[in-house]
Order: structure tokens, then C-alpha cells, then sequence
């Protein structure tokens, strides 16, 4: 039986990336100390005898909470804030488990000749020059804005995981995850799709930044785990980046729009001061994955978000 670590298993994608695992008979370690995650998300697996929960701080080293006799054959580093209100609420923790953190797995790695996924970011992009962004983009970011502790410390990660890869020959991959949604998500992390579907559910104003015509690409979150599943899974992946998103693009403004319709809701649009740094345009170039990966999202939104607004639903106060 094979065995997975899962750094962040506790969180919105982590949680779902369980639960596949589990589902194809992998025996899983789950790390998290739920910083921005939450435990409901992996309560369901608790009685799970393939499942082992640890609660600790992956910045540590990794001695520091793992036993040391274990075999591990994948890890998949996901831990760290993932939105917005939560880096920047959160700025040393994201830069240091972005940064230590990856150079402690990426150690453990090379030690157990166990395969690496690193979960980098379409924000390694910045606010892009060009569109959609390719693999090949270097990007375009504030190294010293508010932003920064997120992207300058996944950037710093991928480099990290290169000098693995090319210095002692670890398996490495590295998935540039844009937007992506689904159940689970944390309702006050702040992040596009939460605020609306519950403004929109609890007939409250919707909240949109500047004047909505910055654009997002949105990825329902079993899509996400295919192509990290698809990524782990091949031998071609190993040493390279690959996006995985859906490139189907929309203006903020359109998803307020869409959303309050599906919610068949009667809030109203407020405009409010754009955030700093808040990047305009973004959507992924996912032929790399098509063609090497043969991965490519099924789930359109019109399907995600029924099921999304639904999860939501559930969180509502009776
Ligand atoms: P999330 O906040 O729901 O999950 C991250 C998990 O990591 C949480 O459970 C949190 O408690 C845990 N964590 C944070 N710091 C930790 C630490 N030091 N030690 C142990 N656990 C720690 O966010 P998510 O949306 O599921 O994102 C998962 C990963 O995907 C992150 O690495 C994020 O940067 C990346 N990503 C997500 C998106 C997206 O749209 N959701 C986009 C780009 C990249
Ligand atoms: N946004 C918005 N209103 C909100 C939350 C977000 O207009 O209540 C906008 C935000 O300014 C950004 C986009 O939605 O342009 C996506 O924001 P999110 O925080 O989800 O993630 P980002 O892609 O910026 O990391």
C-alpha cells in the first residue's frame, strides 16, 4: 500500500485531495495545525484506520512531528494561507511555511526518495503583462507589497524544489493552482466566491472591489485534484510546472452578477476601493497540461456553483 503525506490536509483542497487518496487505497498522513484550515473538513475520516491526523507547524523540521520510522513514497505540500485576508492577517507564518517549511519536505524528500508535489500559485504571476499566462511567464510582481509574503515565498519555494531536483535528483513537481472553488471553502476567508454566495444567500449587499472588471479563472476543486493526482502520477512531470485551472474567464462583476441570480437573491451591488496590488487580469494557459498530462477540467461553472452554493447553504443560521 502506498503512503502519502498531505501538508494543509486539513484545509479547503487538502481535504478533497484526502479523500481521493483514501478512495484509491492510500494509506494517508495528514499535517495540519489549522492556521486558516478548519477540522470539520477531515471529521468524516477520523474512524478511517488509513488515516493518521498529525496537528503540527510544518515550518518545524520535520523530526519535529513525524516518526522517524515510517515509510513515505508521495508528499504533497499544500500547507499555507491561501486567500488574501489570510496571508496578509498571517504574513510570517505564510512566508515561513512557504519557505522553511518546503525546504524541510523537500529534505525529508530526498532522505525517503519519496515523489514531491509543491502547491505554487498562479500569484507567482503577479499582476500579469501578459495573458492568458504561460508556464514560461516569469511574471510580474510587487516583491515588496502587501501581497508579497505569499508570492515572493511560493516563488522562493519553486526555486527551492529546482535546487532538489537538480542537486540530489528528487522527483519534484510543481502545480501553479489558479482560482478554485467548490465546498469547503473557509465562509469568512474573505475569497471571491464565499463573500458573495453568502451575501447573496443572506440577502446582504454584495461586495465588489473597485469596478469588477478585473478578471478571475475559476477551477471547481475536482478538477484541482485530478490534475494533482494527474501530476503525481506521471513521470513526465517530474522536474517541471505545470497551471492547472479552468480558463474560462469572468469579470468580477459578472460573477456578482451570476452569482445573486443562483441564489435568486434581491442584494444589492456596493463598489467599494480596489485592494493594492490586486491583479487585473488572470487566466490560465493549460496546454501543456492537455497535451503532457492529458488533463483538462470537466466541471463548467454553471455545474460547480449549484453544488457550491449548495455547501454554503448548510453554514447558513437556522
Ligand atoms: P486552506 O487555507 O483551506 O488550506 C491550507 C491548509 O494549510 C489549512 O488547513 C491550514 O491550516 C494549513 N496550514 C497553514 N500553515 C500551516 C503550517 N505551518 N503547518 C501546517 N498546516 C498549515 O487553503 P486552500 O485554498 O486549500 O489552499 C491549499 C494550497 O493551495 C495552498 O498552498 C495555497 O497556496 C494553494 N493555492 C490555492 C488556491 C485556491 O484558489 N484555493 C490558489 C492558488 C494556490
Ligand atoms: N473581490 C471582490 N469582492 C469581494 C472579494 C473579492 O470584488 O468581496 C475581488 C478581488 O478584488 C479580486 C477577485 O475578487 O479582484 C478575487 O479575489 P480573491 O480574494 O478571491 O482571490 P485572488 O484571486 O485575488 O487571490
Amino acid at each position: 500500500m502506498k503512503t502519502a503525506l498531505v501538508t494543509g490536509g486539513g484545509g479547503f483542497i487538502g481535504s478533497h485531495l484526502v479523500d481521493r487518496l483514501l478512495d484509491d487505497g492510500v494509506q494517508v498522513i495528514c499535517v495540519d495545525n489549522f492556521l486558516t484550515g478548519r477540522k470539520e473538513n477531515v471529521a468524516h475520516l477520523q474512524s478511517n484506520p488509513r488515516f493518521t491526523l498529525i496537528e503540527a507547524d510544518v515550518s518545524q523540521p520535520t523530526e519535529a512531528y513525524l516518526p522517524q520510522s515510517g515509510n513515505i513514497d508521495m508528499i504533497f505540500h499544500l500547507a499555507s494561507p491561501a486567500s488574501p485576508r489570510g496571508y496578509q492577517e498571517y504574513p510570517i507564518e505564510t512566508y515561513s511555511v512557504n519557505s522553511f517549511g518546503t525546504h524541510h519536505l523537500l529534505t525529508l524528500a530526498k532522505s525517503l526518495k519519496a515523489k514531491f508535489l509543491l502547491a505554487s500559485t498562479s500569484e507567482v504571476y503577479g499582476d500579469p503583462l501578459e495573458h492568458p499566462q504561460v508556464e514560461t511567464y516569469w511574471g510580474n510582481v510587487h516583491t515588496l507589497g502587501i501581497r508579497a509574503c505569499y508570492d515572493e515565498s511560493k516563488r522562493f519555494g519553486e526555486m527551492a524544489a529546482m535546487v532538489f531536483h537538480r542537486e540530489f535528483g528528487v522527483d519534484v513537481r510543481i502545480i501553479r493552482i489558479f482560482n478554485t472553488y467548490g465546498p469547503r471553502m473557509d465562509p469568512k476567508d474573505g475569497r471571491v466566491i464565499p463573500n458573495f454566495v453568502m451575501q447573496a444567500l443572506r440577502n446582504k449587499p454584495i461586495t465588489v472591489y473597485g469596478n469588477g472588471k478585473q478578471t478571475r479563472s475559476l477551477c471547481y476543486v475536482s478538477d484541482m485534484v485530478e490534475g494533482m493526482l494527474s501530476m503525481m502520477n506521471s513521470q513526465k512531470a517530474c522536474g517541471k510546472v505545470y497551471n492547472i485551472g479552468n480558463p474560462d474567464e469572468y469579470t468580477v462583476l459578472d460573477l456578482a452578477n451570476i452569482i445573486k441570480k443562483a441564489c435568486k437573491s434581491s442584494s444589492q451591488l456596493i463598489f467599494s476601493d480596489l485592494p493594492e496590488d490586486d491583479p487585473s487580469r488572470r487566466k490560465p494557459d493549460v496546454s501543456l497540461a492537455r497535451k503532457e498530462l492529458h488533463w483538462q477540467p470537466k466541471v463548467t461553472f454553471e455545474e460547480g456553483l449549484p453544488q457550491t452554493i449548495a455547501y454554503f447553504r448548510t453554514l447558513l443560521n437556522p
